[in-house]
């Protein structure tokens, strides 16, 4: 059965070489119950850890089955000692967490037992060691004699032909002792037993074999008892399966909670490891995002981060079911119809000393409290909003609401409209500098209709050739006023001289505008001219030197030309973060969103975001290792555990995925515990500020990559566990851990 041909084992440990045994020649068949004795050191257990393929072995030829085993891998191996090898140590080595009953029943789970096919096999066996009224009892809870009967009834369940016990009854008392070598004895009838022992009169009545070695070598080999040896090499061997799935599955649960103190740390460290690795994440998102707000552009002056510029993709006005159709959306707070304004500034000054610039708004957007005087009674008086230790809205405020003042566009003023401030909101910070102005209807629309003209390409046929009309210049400047009569116009009388006999007085004047949005002309009738000396009878108070070359015509013309509907608008969205989602879903209601915060262009922050995104990633790596290792040396208490697996003859692969089971169990329950926190806060159940901050900044693709990498953290412990475990004969791990 097992023939050992001059077969040698030496330990090279720091530099010297230490012998085992050496030079070794036994020939072992079935039906022996071989003692082997000697002192201590002579070797007696090296030789029992190589016959048993739990440790490898320098010199000679071991045969197994007739079959040499100098090429045997770790593989073959570990077949040979779960086909062949029932181990019985003088430490047991149980799995002390788990009860009589598991203990047994882990070795014929391993081999590929179905769970309900092996109750009665275990019961019986356990009956058979007479341990039946403890087989519910955790191992670490029975005396020594107890827990050698476990290990002995363990041995049996597999069913080897071979028992090889290293001093079975080293630590038992001599009643224990002498009650385990009868039931080997018994056992050894029909099976190879081998035992080590230091007490040979204990054994003496019941071995058919001696051996005695001395110092590494055999010094005696005596038959005691002839009995009916098999010497024969045919393969007694029962062939096992792998263990299933569903037992793979079971053991690692039973792992996962059966050392509940393990359980806790471990739980401890994964939840630790999420709920930085995420709280870290969304502090990262969170800054991006700040960032993203941050910026500037040269088109935009409000970049309101939560601020959508929207017009119709077909470049048509909004008609009154657009706008209800926008407000609809409960994430839009604001709507801005006179979006032009919103990035311009509407200056008021009294030509002389004081000047105020601001932000227009409809006055019945107005939904502050007055700080100083009254709403407006009528279409010129205004109120104003500014930082409330503004020098002129607070020290000078009675002086300045006294004041008349004209609105100026470029470089034009408008005297003919008198303005007041009679009213002024003060706000505790100052918010971009920004005064808000809040005006009538009629007012804000005549100011945004002429602002809408810096939007226009606007030119002026007379008398054949085409003049440029812009609003920063008098020259053929467009000017609306209210006392040229409708479809008139009126003109400088200098441009009498391209006229025929010099009279200009019913020729026409035809203007085109055209925008992004639309194209119109309009014919008017020159009505009459103008010089410095009538202007002001025909025209009312006009500066002639500012206005010198300006066409005026009547305001409605003018709000026709300009004033044709609203093509744009602003709108707010209840916060930042939704924005984009909101602007998705304009788009597809067909209309054309620009979200300002994606206009910004911040130089200094892409480097700031680059250095960041590092930080957080080593942040995040140093994370993973410190964890790593905290669950590296938690895991070194289960070292006993995989190497009483692998004496079992399990396999390298089924340790690392039992391992995988159990990580992945803790892994998910606490991934489950931590969403499941974080949903009781989404939907008010639980509110702890600090996961709301959190949550916010998270998407459905952040928590799926957060489970990815708790998953790949498992899998890569397991894999290093394993492979570490793996690396040294069996008996060297075993070894280290007791
Ligand atoms: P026994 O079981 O008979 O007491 P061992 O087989 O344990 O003896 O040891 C035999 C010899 O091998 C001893 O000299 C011992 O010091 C040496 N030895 C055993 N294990 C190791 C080891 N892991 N490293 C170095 N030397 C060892
Ligand atoms: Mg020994």
């Amino acid at each position: 059965m097992i023939l050992l041909k001059n077969v040698s084992k030496y330990y090279y440990s720091k530099g010297v070489i230490a012998t085992g045994f050496s030079k070794v020649n036994l020939e072992f068949n079935i039906g022996e119950f071989v003692a082997i004795t000697g002192e201590s050191g002579s070797g007696k257990s090296t030789l029992l850890n190589v016959i048993s393929g739990l440790d490898s072995y320098e010199e000679g030829e071991m045969y197994i089955n007739g079959e040499e085993t100098s090429h045997y891998t770790e593989k073959d191996f570990e077949d040979y000692r779960r086909k062949y090898i029932g181990n019985i140590f003088q430490s047991f080595n149980l799995v002390n967490s788990y009860t009589v009953y598991q203990n047994i029943e882990l070795v014929l789970l391993l081999n590929g037992a179905k769970k309900k096919d092996i109750k009665k096999k275990v019961l019986d066996l356990i009956k058979q060691v007479d341990l039946y009224r403890f087989r519910n009892t955790k191992v670490s809870k029975l005396s020594g004699g107890q827990k050698q009967r476990v290990a002995i009834a363990r041995a049996l369940a597999k069913n080897t032909p071979i028992i090889i016990a290293d001093e079975p009854t080293g630590n038992l008392d001599s009643k224990s002792a002498t009650g385990i070598i009868k039931l080997l004895s018994e056992i050894a009838k029909d099976k190879l037993v081998i035992i080590v022992t230091h007490n040979y009169e204990q054994v003496e009545n019941y071995v058919t074999r001696k051996i005695k070695m001395h110092d590494g070598k055999i010094l005696e080999d005596k038959i005691i008892k002839e009995v009916n040896i098999e010497s024969s090499n045919n393969n007694n061997a029962i062939n096992y399966q792998n263990i299933t799935f569903l037992n793979k599955i079971r053991l690692g649960l039973r792992n996962t909670f059966n050392i509940i103190p393990k359980f806790v740390l471990l739980f401890a460290v994964y939840l630790f490891v999420v709920v930085a690795l995420m709280s870290e994440y969304a502090a990262f998102k969170k800054e991006e995002h700040q960032a993203s707000i941050e910026g500037y552009n040269s088109v935009f002056n409000d970049y309101s981060p939560n601020r959508i510029v929207v017009n119709k993709k077909d470049r048509t006005a909004f008609s009154d079911d657009d706008l209800n159709k926008i407000l609809n959306n409960k994430n839009v707070v604001k709507l801005e119809k006179n979006d032009v304004m919103v990035d311009d500034y509407i200056e008021f000054t009294n030509d002389k000393d004081f000047y105020v610039t601001a932000v227009g708004h409809p006055l019945s957007s107005f939904d502050l409290e007055l700080s100083v005087g009254r709403m407006p009674e009528n279409d010129n008086e205004i109120i104003i909003t500014g930082y409330k230790n503004d020098y002129y809205l607070s020290t000078l405020k009675d002086e300045i609401m006294n004041t008349d003042l004209y609105w100026r566009n470029y470089a034009f003023l408008d005297k003919n409209t008198k303005i007041r401030i009679v009213g002024i909101s003060y706000v505790d910070y100052e918010y971009q500098n920004d005064n808000q102005v809040y005006l009538s209807e009629k007012l804000l629309n005549k100011i945004m209709t002429e602002k809408l003209t810096t939007f226009n390409n606007t030119k002026i046929l007379f008398m054949n050739n085409y003049y440029e009309s812009s609003p920063y210049n008098s020259y053929f400047k467009l000017v609306p006023n209210s006392k040229v009569p409708s479809g008139k116009a009126i003109i400088n009388s200098e441009l009498r001289w391209s006229c025929e006999y010099e009279n200009c007085i019913n020729k026409k004047l035809k203007i085109e505008v055209s925008n992004i949005y639309y194209e119109d002309t309009m014919e008017l009738t020159i009505a009459n001219t103008y010089d410095k000396n009538n202007i002001n009878s025909l025209l009312g108070p006009v500066d002639y030197n500012l206005y010198s070359g300006s066409v005026f015509i009547n305001d409605n013309d003018y709000q026709k030309l300009y004033n044709k509907g609203v093509y744009q608008v602003s709108i707010y969205t209840t916060d930042d973060l939704v924005t984009k989602d909101v602007a998705s879903e304009l788009e597809n209601m067909g209309f054309n969103p620009l979200v300002i915060k994606d206009t910004l262009y911040n130089e200094g922050s892409q480097i700031i975001r680059i250095a960041k995104t590092i930080v957080t990633i080593m942040l995040v790596g140093t994370l993973f290792f410190i964890s790593y290792f905290i669950i590296k040396i938690i895991l070194k208490s289960r070292n006993v555990y995989f190497s009483t697996i692998r004496m079992l003859g399990g396999s390298k692969k089924v340790s690392k995925q039992l391992l995988i089971i159990e990580l992945l169990t803790v892994t998910n329950l606490v991934y489950l515990l931590f969403t499941g926190f974080v949903y009781l806060n989404k939907i008010n159940v639980l509110n702890v500020s600090f996961v709301n901050d959190m949550a916010n900044y998270l998407k459905l693709g952040d928590y799926i990559i957060l489970y990815l990498i708790l998953i790949g953290m498992s899998y890569l412990i397991s894999l290093k566990y394993a492979k570490k475990l793996f690396k040294d004969t069996v008996i060297k791990t075993l070894r280290e851990e007791i």
